[in-house]
């Protein structure tokens, strides 16, 4: 037996792997990786793979950084671990949270909150804002508002946030207080005829009505994904953003910025809300964050909410939440060094730069039968296979058609996410225009190849 075989047949015996169907992997099994350079990830059997989703919408520096092994070695040498509970702190995580908030560059935005995850500081959001209504003696003040198809992750706070059925079914999720509005999705939910404009003003009048029709008094936060990611890939229509931050402000609801996939760069700018011009109450972060060569989330937020917090802190005895990870030495002084190459290597202004190629490279795969959209904004992007583009009607079995592109991708040495039968691209922020020109090229080639196999 390889070494391979023995892997995949140990993998089979011992592991559940998340968002996968287990009894389909029994027959494939896994593609396992065994290393990466710069935008290029390699199996066992040394098959070379562009990582067009940058792991999981994560690696911004590509897959062979040696800073970041190093910044991870000194800090392992000098303190491996301590935690900030009790009062305690340390280097990397104080100066992790300057940089967080020199980045982030809102007033609004002056205090920052650590966890191991995205999904973890989504939690901590929904705790925040509950512990503050409570402190401010307004308990019913609880309700959260989100998008049907968003991606918030997948812990039993955050997991209701997220609107995505495998993510509820049979998890008896949702079990927060939340509604699930309409998903900013142009192409299949406006109305013939309808403009952006037009759609953005039917969305905020459901917003609104929703409002009123609960309370504003039960209403305590908006969440969003300023892009959503993992439901499809939905850049917001024109003026979304002003206008939902305008009905926070009106109605007194916390605005919460999910940038966990578009924080430090995804967009071209240091984060989405800069793109859209609006200013969050909250932000969450993760994966870019340390480019995910270690887990980490933070949540950034201002001084009116911390005030609140504080203040109920002292009278409780405690600020009764954290987890024994949070801040963790190794884990910051990592982010600081990712952070610093962001900066350093302007991959910001790469992804801004790159945006103009990449985006009009892939709308160029419209012309090709059954691509009904192409969609996306600096290195995120999403290409929607439909049975029909004339009438944008969807093929019969949900998903089938994305799996053949996905494996077709595989096949010529491409990862990318099928979402159904929507085809998502992330690549690192350090890919090149040429890197750009071939994902491009592959992806004609990916969907040629699945146009024909198309039954
Ligand atoms: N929020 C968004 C927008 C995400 O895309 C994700 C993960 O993909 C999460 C939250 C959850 O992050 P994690 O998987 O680190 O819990």
């Amino acid at each position: 037996m390889t070494k391979s075989n023995s892997l995949v047949a140990m993998d089979l015996a011992t592991s559940l792997h998340p968002s996968t169907d287990a009894r389909a992997l029994e027959k494939t099994g896994p593609l396992i990786m065994d290393r990466g350079e710069g935008i290029y990830v390699y199996d066992t059997d040394g098959k070379q793979y562009i990582e067009g989703l940058a792991g999981l919408w994560s690696v911004a520096v590509g897959f062979s950084e040696k800073r970041l092994a190093e910044a991870a070695m000194k800090q392992m040498e000098k303190l491996p671990f301590y935690h900030i509970f009790f009062s305690k702190s340390h280097e990397p995580s104080i100066r992790l949270s300057d940089k967080l908030i020199e980045m982030a560059d809102d007033p609004r935005l002056s205090r920052v909150f650590y966890t191991n995850s995205g999904s973890e500081a989504n939690d901590t959001v929904i705790k925040l804002v509950w512990y503050m209504n409570n402190a401010l003696g307004r308990p019913k003040k609880k309700k959260f508002l989100a998008r049907q198809r968003a991606y918030h992750g997948i812990t039993i706070g955050a997991g209701s946030l997220t609107a995505l059925p495998a993510n509820h079914k049979d998890f008896d999720l949702p079990v927060i207080p939340v509604i699930h509005l309409t998903c900013p999705y142009y192409y299949r939910l406006a109305k013939d005829g309808e403009t952006e404009a037009e759609f953005t003003h039917r969305l905020l009048v459901e917003v609104e009505d929703t409002i009123l029709r609960e309370g504003p008094e039960t209403i305590a936060a908006f969440i969003g994904e300023p892009v959503m990611g993992g439901g499809g890939v939905f850049p917001p229509p024109q003026g979304y953003w002003r206008g939902i931050e305008a009905l926070c402000r009106k109605y007194d609801i916390l605005l919460v910025a999910d940038e966990v996939i578009t924080g430090f760069g995804r967009l071209g700018t240091a984060f989405a809300f800069k793109k859209y011009g609006f200013s969050p109450d909250i932000v969450t972060v993760s994966k870019q964050i340390t480019s995910s060569y270690m887990p980490l989330g933070a949540v950034l937020f201002g001084e009116a909410l911390y005030n609140v917090v504080a203040d109920n802190s002292h009278k409780i005895g405690t600020f009764g939440h954290g987890f024994t990870a949070s801040a963790h030495p190794v884990v910051t002084a990592v982010a600081l060094e990712n952070l610093k190459i962001i900066e350093e290597c302007d991959l910001i202004g790469n992804a801004a730069r790159l945006e103009a190629p990449f985006q009009n490279g892939l709308r160029q795969l419209a012309e090709l039968p059954f691509v009904g959209d192409v969609r996306g904004l600096g290195l995120l992007a999403a290409l929607e296979l439909v049975a029909d583009k004339r009438s944008k009607c969807p093929f019969s079995e949900a998903g089938r058609v994305g799996a053949l592109a996905m494996q077709i991708a595989h096949e010529q040495g491409l990862i990318l996410r099928a979402i159904g039968d929507t085809l998502a691209l992330c690549p690192p922020l350090i890919v090149t225009e040429d890197q750009v020109r071939e994902i491009i090229e592959r992806m004609r080639r990916i969907l040629t190849l699945t146009i024909e196999r198309i039954p």
